[in-house]
C-alpha cells in the first residue's frame, strides 16, 4: 500500500444527547493514501460528516487514535501540528455559508495567502489568486476577482471554496457533500475539476456523500466505504464495491440507484428493507445495527452479536453472513 497520510485506529465520537451518550462515530479503522480517492456513503446520521471533521482536526475524538504521516496528531507538537492542519483541508457542504459575504473573491483567495505567508508581497497574491481562480475553473479570473459570493452561482462559489482550500497547498481534502447543495447538471463539472486537481497536484481526497451513484462516478479509480449507524460496514475497491457488493446494506443501496436506462432501471430488481425506519441513535439495536432492517436476518446471531470488520475477497466486510463465507 502507498503511504497513509491519515490513518484511524479505533476512533470513537461520543455526544451527549438528552442526558444519554450516543456513538455519533463508533470504532472506525481505515487508512488513505497519498494521491488517493476515498469516498465515505451512507445515510444521514450514519458519522461520515463527523468522521470527515475529525480527519480534519475540527472535531476531537473521543477515543481511539488519528495518526497524520504515520504520527498520533495527538502527540505533534505545535509547528507539526500546524503543518497538519495545513495540508488537511475541508470543503464544506454549503457554499453560502462558508463564504464571508462582506469580502470579494480577491480578498476570500487572498487572506490565506497572506496569513500563512504562501506569498513573497502583493505581485505574488495578485498572481497566485488568479492562478487559483483558474486551476478550479473560474475563467477569465478578472471576471470574480471584484465579486461578492452573493454574485456568484453555487457551483462557482463552491470553486471558490476549493480555490480557498488550495492556498496553503494541502496534500489532503475533506470534500463534505461538497457538490450536494448545487444543481445536478454542476455536479459532474465540480467532480471533473476535483479529479484534474487530485491529478495535478497528486491529493489524496477523502468525498463524502449519501449519494452512492456519485460516489461510483467520483471513487472508481479509489475505494468506497459505506458507514451506517456510526460503523463501518464494508471497504471495497469502487469497482469491486459497485460490481460485486457484500454487505447486505451495501447491495440495498446499489439496488436503488436509477440506471441511465429507465429500461434497464425497469428491470433491475430492487432489494426491500424489512423496515424503512432507520432506527435511532439513542436506541441503536442489538448485536448488528442493520438487523431490524436487513433482507439478509439470520436471527439470533444478527440479534446478539455485533460483527467486526473483517477481510472479505478484498474488501472488508462487517456482516456475520459474508463473514461465514469467506
Ligand atoms: Fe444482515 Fe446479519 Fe449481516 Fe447484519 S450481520 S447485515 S443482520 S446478515
Amino acid at each position: 500500500m502507498a503511504n497513509p497520510i491519515i490513518t484511524l485506529e479505533n476512533v470513537t465520537r461520543t455526544f451527549q444527547v438528552k442526558r444519554q451518550v450516543i456513538r455519533a462515530v463508533d470504532d472506525v479503522s481505515l487508512s488513505v493514501c497519498e494521491g488517493e480517492i476515498m469516498c465515505l456513503v451512507g445515510e444521514s446520521g450514519c458519522g461520515k460528516t463527523t468522521t470527515g471533521k475529525m480527519i480534519a482536526g475540527v472535531l476531537p475524538i473521543s477515543s481511539g487514535k488519528i495518526l497524520y504521516r504515520h504520527q498520533s496528531i495527538d502527540m505533534l507538537r505545535s509547528d507539526d501540528y500546524k503543518k497538519y492542519r495545513l495540508a488537511v483541508q475541508m470543503i464544506h457542504q454549503d457554499p453560502y455559508a462558508s463564504l464571508n459575504p462582506a469580502h470579494t473573491i480577491f480578498q476570500i483567495i487572498a487572506a490565506p495567502l497572506r496569513h500563512h505567508g504562501f506569498t513573497r508581497d502583493e505581485a505574488h497574491t495578485q498572481a497566485r489568486v488568479r492562478e487559483l481562480l483558474q486551476l478550479v475553473d473560474l475563467t477569465p479570473p478578472e471576471d470574480f476577482l471584484d465579486k461578492f459570493p452573493h454574485q456568484l452561482s453555487g457551483g462557482q462559489r463552491q470553486r471558490v471554496s476549493i480555490a480557498r482550500a488550495l492556498t496553503v497547498n494541502p496534500s489532503f481534502i475533506v470534500a463534505d457533500e461538497a457538490v450536494s447543495m448545487v444543481d445536478v447538471s454542476i455536479r459532474i463539472s465540480l467532480l471533473n475539476t476535483l479529479t484534474k486537481l487530485k491529478n495535478a497536484m497528486g491529493l489524496a481526497v477523502l468525498f463524502i456523500t449519501h449519494d452512492l451513484a456519485l460516489a461510483k462516478y467520483f471513487a472508481w479509480e479509489g475505494r468506497i466505504g459505506v458507514m451506517y449507524l456510526g460503523r463501518l460496514v464494508e471497504l471495497a475497491p469502487a469497482h469491486e464495491l459497485v460490481e460485486s457488493p457484500k454487505h447486505p446494506y451495501t447491495q440495498v443501496l446499489l439496488s436503488a440507484i436509477p440506471e441511465a436506462d429507465p429500461e434497464v432501471t425497469r428491470r433491475k430488481k430492487h432489494i426491500q428493507l424489512r423496515s424503512m425506519d432507520v432506527p435511532s441513535l439513542l436506541r441503536l439495536p442489538t448485536g448488528c445495527a442493520f438487523h431490524p432492517r436487513c433482507p439478509a436476518f439470520m436471527g439470533e446471531v444478527c440479534e446478539k452479536v455485533r460483527p467486526e470488520l473483517m477481510p472479505a475477497d478484498g474488501a472488508m466486510v462487517a456482516c456475520h453472513l459474508v463473514n461465514r463465507k469467506t
